[in-house]
């Protein structure tokens, strides 16, 4: 017993309730939104639009037109470059908030942190935490502030990409059957945006209705969702998808089904509309300050003022396993904190859903960082509807009898995936995109004997004029918005740079980037044991971790450390590793 919990306890419970999860499959139990299923990642918001093929030359491409993408283009467009060309797969700007348009979209992290470039735009969001329209209008506010329409090509996906030695260029070629060259490229294409299905036995007999949570189908619920009045929606998928789309469909469903495996922790979200005179009181500078402010205090770093103050930052001790920062607890305490932080969200479930067996359910058994926390005050308060079931699949491992209009012998018209997406799998790391370097060489195969070589995740020696922003040799944060900006403003930095001094390549130096792989590997944090008293989820491979796997490719002394070391690296010339 320790401070009145009985640690020995809540060890052997959450063991056993992992162990009623793991599946011997792993991350092969899902199937692709890929194939005969491809039709699940369709788009459904705009029409393909026939174009002429491009054969044209720009100064920069850059690849995906989510934030990072965005970020990209908004920073070499102050580096002073004149023609950006964003290639999108999507029919605009946007990423995830293109594609994610389903009732009760918002950001989880604050919106005055996590939507980028605020000051620039000259906006302040509406809400603490925004709706998914006005983000995706945020998106399109600097497509155009920052001129990025201009050339930008969508519905487009790059196929290959290859460097030009003679003319010191790269040719992109795309599905359109476009050949377009530029000086440089920037790679952006997110970690998240495959959407992924349940591998159900059967699911393809059923002869209801079906779609994913990131393609919502508007046409089949009505744009108020007035459709599913007197439908049988059955959602699958508990995670932070799930847990916002629950509260609008229990709402407008003749009867919600909701299949869950395993209960997120849902945490106070107090959502509120912006004050106006706080709004007005901003001084230039200040969403830089509160990105960082908000890094510190959730990373554990001491501020005068945590300027957030909500569930991430009050809970920062908890997060040190997936986001390395300032280490104020021993591992004993850490486990007694979270311990007392589980106890309180699972006593919320008891004090707001009235029916105990389905309060039962809704209790999540596992540490707080074992999954991406959830916040809201309308998902557990959806349980208490006569009309909303909630259906636990964790003893047959998610995997319910599906009939032609059945699911767990209940009549469904309708089935929602809220089931997530392929973790990390990205056009250039699966080979979908093939990147050929110097002397034809590809990105994949110089990577294959020795894995990754970069100098800070975003150059890579034998791919000149090449720029990556993901992850991979960097770090991630809460707010990955956060990440992604200050790789913008590095790679805006070099690029600026590689002008001012006429260089005629950007590269690193190869004993630079030996430097920055062995570095990431005495950095390495291994939080194997962890991860693997974990309930599965896609953050340790579906219960199956692999020692060291997402560690070994990223910066272990956490965000705040990786951007001091950029701002150092460029205010004392570490331009000259790489400028040729
Ligand atoms: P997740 O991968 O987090 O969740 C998928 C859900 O589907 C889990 O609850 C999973 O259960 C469930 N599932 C999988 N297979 C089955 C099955 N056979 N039967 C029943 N349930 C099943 O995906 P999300 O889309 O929820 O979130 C992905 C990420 O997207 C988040 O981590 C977050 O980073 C981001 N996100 C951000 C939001 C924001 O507001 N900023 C909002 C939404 C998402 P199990 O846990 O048992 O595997």
């Amino acid at each position: 017993m320790s401070d009145g919990i009985d640690l020995e306890l809540l060890r052997a419970k959450y063991r056993t309730e992992r162990d009623r999860r793991i599946r011997p499959d792993g991350s092969a139990q899902y199937r692709a939104a890929a194939g005969e299923f491809g039709f699940y990642a369709d788009d459904p918001w705009t029409p393909r639009i026939e174009r002429e093929t491009l054969h044209d030359r720009v100064d920069a491409i850059v690849i995906g037109g989510g934030f990072g993408g965005l970020l990209a283009g908004a920073r070499l467009r102050r580096a002073g470059i004149d023609r950006i060309r964003t290639i999108e797969e999507a029919g605009d700007f946007g990423g995830t908030w293109y594609w994610n348009r389903y009732p009760g979209l918002h950001c989880d992290i604050e919106s005055y942190v996590y939507l980028p470039l605020l000051e620039e735009v000259g906006y302040v969001p509406k809400w603490r935490y925004a709706p998914g329209e006005e983000i995706r209008q945020h998106a399109m506010a600097i497509g155009r502030t920052f001129d990025l329409y201009r050339d930008a090509c969508f519905q487009t996906r790059v196929t290959e990409m290859r460097w030009d030695e003679d003319a010191t260029e790269w040719i992109v070629r795309t599905d359109r059957g476009d050949e377009m060259r530029a000086e440089y490229v920037v790679v952006t294409l997110g970690a998240l945006s495959k959407p992924k299905l349940p591998g159900i036995p059967g699911i393809e007999n059923f002869r209801g209705h079906t779609f994913h949570t990131s393609r919502w189908d508007y046409g089949y619920t009505g744009d108020d969702l007035e459709k599913l009045a007197g439908k049988r929606v059955a959602v699958f998928g508990t995670g932070a998808t799930g847990v916002q789309v629950v509260p609008p469909l229990a709402e407008a469903a003749g009867h919600l089904y909701v299949f869950q495996r395993t209960p997120s922790t849902v945490d106070v979200r107090d959502n509120r509309p912006t004050d106006e005179a706080w709004a007005a009181s901003l001084r230039p500078g200040w969403q830089r300050d509160r990105m960082e402010n908000f890094l510190k205090s959730v990373t554990g770093v001491p501020v005068e003022q945590d300027l957030v103050g909500d569930g991430w930052t009050a809970n920062s001790a908890l997060h040190r396993r997936v986001l390395p920062g300032v280490t104020v607890l021993s591992d004993e305490q850490e486990e007694l904190v979270d311990a007392h932080k589980m106890n309180r969200i699972r006593a919320r479930v008891d004090t707001v859903v009235a029916d105990p067996a389905t309060a039962e359910k809704l209790k999540p058994w596992y540490r707080y960082i074992c999954k991406r926390p959830c916040f809201s005050d309308l998902y557990l308060q959806a349980f208490n509807r006569p009309t909303v079931t909630l259906v636990d699949t964790a003893d047959s491992g998610g995997m319910p009898e599906i009939g032609t209009h059945t699911v767990a012998g209940y009549e469904i018209d309708c089935i929602i995936f809220a089931t997530g997406y392929e973790a990390g799998v990205t056009d250039v790391m699966s080979g979908r995109m093939l990147i050929h370097g110097r002397d034809g060489v590809t990105l994949l195969d110089s990577w294959k004997a020795a894995g990754p070589r970069t100098l800070h995740g975003m150059t890579i020696p034998g791919f000149p004029n090449l720029f990556l922003m993901s992850f991979l040799h960097a770090v991630t944060a809460s707010n990955f918005v956060h990440v992604l900006d200050e790789q913008a403003r590095h790679i805006g930095a070099i690029v600026a740079e590689a002008r001012s001094r006429a260089a005629r390549y950007v590269e690193p130096a190869a004993d630079a980037a030996d430097a920055w792989v062995a570095t990431i590997a005495e950095t390495a944090v291994d939080n194997y044991d962890f991860q693997l008293d974990c309930t599965p989820s896609f953050y340790n491979n579906e219960g199956h971790p692999v020692r060291s796997s997402l560690a070994a490719v990223q910066y272990g002394r956490g965000p705040i450390a990786f951007f001091d070391l950029l701002r150092e690296w460029r205010s004392t010339d570490g331009f000259a590793k790489v400028l040729h």
